[in-house]
C-alpha cells in the first residue's frame, strides 16, 4: 500500500486525490445536510407530537383551589417543572402582598394605617381598581372593606345590621378616603380599608401566565378558584371550560377558548348567612347591601384581570351593566332561582359555546346594534 501511495504522486493521482477529497467534502456535505434534515424533521415531528401537560395543584393558595399546567415542545420535563415551580412562587408572592387574611401582608398593614411604601404589584392593582371603579360606575369598589366586615360580623352574630350601621360603613367605604401621593397611596381617614378579593386572583393568574411564557412554555393554564386563563402559542389546541350550574350539581354549559380567560362570580359557592337566609359575598357599594340579582356571571376576556373585575361588577349591575363592557369582554348571566331562571349572553360568548344551549337563551345586543 505504501508503495502504491508513492506511486500515485502523479498529477492524475493528485487530481484523483483532489477528486477524492472533493468527493470526501461532497459526502460530508451530504452527511451534514442529511443530519440537519433529520434534526429538523425531529423537531417538526416533536412539535406536532405535542408534549404532555405537567400539572400541579398547589395547596392553600388564596384560600381556594389552584391548578397550574404547562407543556413545551422545546423544553425538557425538568425545565417545564421548574417553570411550574416559578409560576407557583409568583402566585404566592402576590398573595403574600395582597391578602386580607395574612396579618403581615402589605394590604393588612396598609389597612391598619402603618406607613409603608407599597410595592409595584400593589400600586398597580390599586390603580387598576380605581380605574375600574370609574368604568363600572362605582359597582366595582375595593374600598368597600368596611361594608364587607360589617356583613361578615353580622353573619357571625346572626343579626341583621341596622340602617345606621350600614350608612356608617358606606361613608367609610369610599375612594374619597384615599389620596395618591407621589408614587404611593395613603389613607386620609382612619376607618378606610381596601379589599382585593374581587381582583387579586385575576391579577395573580395573569402574572403567573407571564412567568410561563418567559420560560419557554408553549401552552399553559392557571386556574385559581375556578377563574382561569389559558394560552397555546401554537394556536391549534383550544381548551374546553365547564361553567358550573348555580342551582344544582354539574355543568350548565361548556365553552371552548384559546388564549383567553374565563372568570365566574356567583353567590352559590361563597355567601354569608344571617337568620338562615343566604346573602352574596358581593356588596352593592351604592346601597351597602349584598347584591343578589345575578346568581352567576361568567366573563370571557383576553386576560384574567379584566375577567375577574367584570364578573364582580356585573354581579352588582346585572343585565344593565352589559352596556359598560369594554370591547372584547363577553358575558353569560344566569338570573332568577332554581324554580325559575333566565339566561342571557352576549354574542361573542354565544359563539364559544361547545353545543347549542339547551334552554332558552336570551341574546344580548348593544342598543346601537338592535
Ligand atoms: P369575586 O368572587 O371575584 O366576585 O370577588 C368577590 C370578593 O370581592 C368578595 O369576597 C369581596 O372580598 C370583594 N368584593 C365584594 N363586593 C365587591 C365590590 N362591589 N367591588 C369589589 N370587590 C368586592
Ligand atoms: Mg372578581
Amino acid at each position: 500500500m505504501m508503495l502504491y501511495l508513492h506511486e500515485i504522486k502523479s498529477k492524475k493521482n493528485v487530481y484523483y486525490m483532489e477528486r477524492k477529497s472533493l468527493l470526501t467534502s461532497k459526502s460530508s456535505l451530504i452527511f451534514i445536510f442529511g443530519a440537519a434534515a433529520i434534526v429538523i424533521l425531529f423537531y417538526v415531528y416533536s412539535a406536532q407530537q405535542e408534549a404532555r401537560f405537567l400539572v400541579r395543584h398547589p395547596k392553600g393558595v388564596m384560600g381556594t383551589s389552584c391548578t397550574i399546567a404547562a407543556r413545551s415542545n422545546l423544553r425538557t420535563n425538568a425545565q417545564v417543572d421548574a417553570a411550574l415551580q416559578k409560576t407557583e412562587t409568583r402566585i404566592r408572592e402576590i398573595e403574600a402582598k395582597m391578602s386580607n387574611w395574612i396579618d403581615m401582608s402589605e394590604i393588612s398593614r396598609f389597612n391598619r394605617g402603618e406607613s409603608i411604601q407599597l410595592s409595584h404589584d400593589t400600586l398597580t392593582i390599586l390603580q387598576t381598581a380605581f380605574d375600574s371603579y370609574q368604568q363600572t360606575n362605582g359597582a366595582f369598589d375595593i374600598t368597600c372593606r368596611p361594608l364587607i366586615e360589617l356583613w361578615t360580623q353580622h353573619s357571625e352574630t346572626g343579626e341583621m345590621p341596622t340602617d345606621d350601621e350600614i350608612q356608617e360603613a358606606r361613608r367609610e367605604s369610599h375612594w374619597n378616603q384615599f389620596e395618591w401621593r407621589d408614587s404611593n397611596i395613603i389613607r386620609t381617614e382612619k376607618a378606610a380599608r381596601v379589599d382585593l378579593g374581587g381582583i387579586a386572583k385575576g391579577y395573580a393568574i395573569d402574572k403567573a401566565i407571564a412567568v410561563q411564557q418567559e420560560h419557554g412554555i408553549t401552552s399553559g393554564m392557571v386556574d385559581i378558584g375556578g377563574d382561569l386563563r389559558y394560552f397555546d402559542s401554537t394556536g391549534n389546541k383550544p381548551l374546553t371550560v365547564d361553567i358550573k350550574h348555580p342551582f344544582q350539581e354539574g355543568t350548565i354549559a361548556q365553552i371552548e377558548i384559546m388564549n383567553a380567560a374565563v372568570c365566574t362570580s356567583g353567590n352559590y359557592a361563597r355567601f354569608i348567612e344571617i337568620n338562615g337566609k343566604r346573602y352574596s359575598h358581593i356588596i352593592d357599594p351604592r346601597t351597602g347591601i349584598p347584591s343578589d340579582i345575578v346568581p352567576s356571571v361568567t366573563i370571557l376576556a383576553e386576560n384574567a384581570l379584566q375577567g375577574d373585575i367584570w364578573a364582580t361588577a356585573i354581579s352588582v349591575l346585572g343585565e344593565d351593566g352589559l352596556t359598560l363592557l369594554p370591547e372584547g369582554v363577553e358575558a353569560f348571566l344566569i338570573l332568577g332561582s332554581r324554580e325559575e331562571s333566565a339566561y342571557i349572553c352576549t354574542k361573542g360568548f354565544q359563539t364559544k359555546l361547545v353545543e347549542p344551549f339547551p334552554r332558552e337563551l336570551h341574546l344580548w345586543v348593544p342598543s346601537n346594534q338592535e
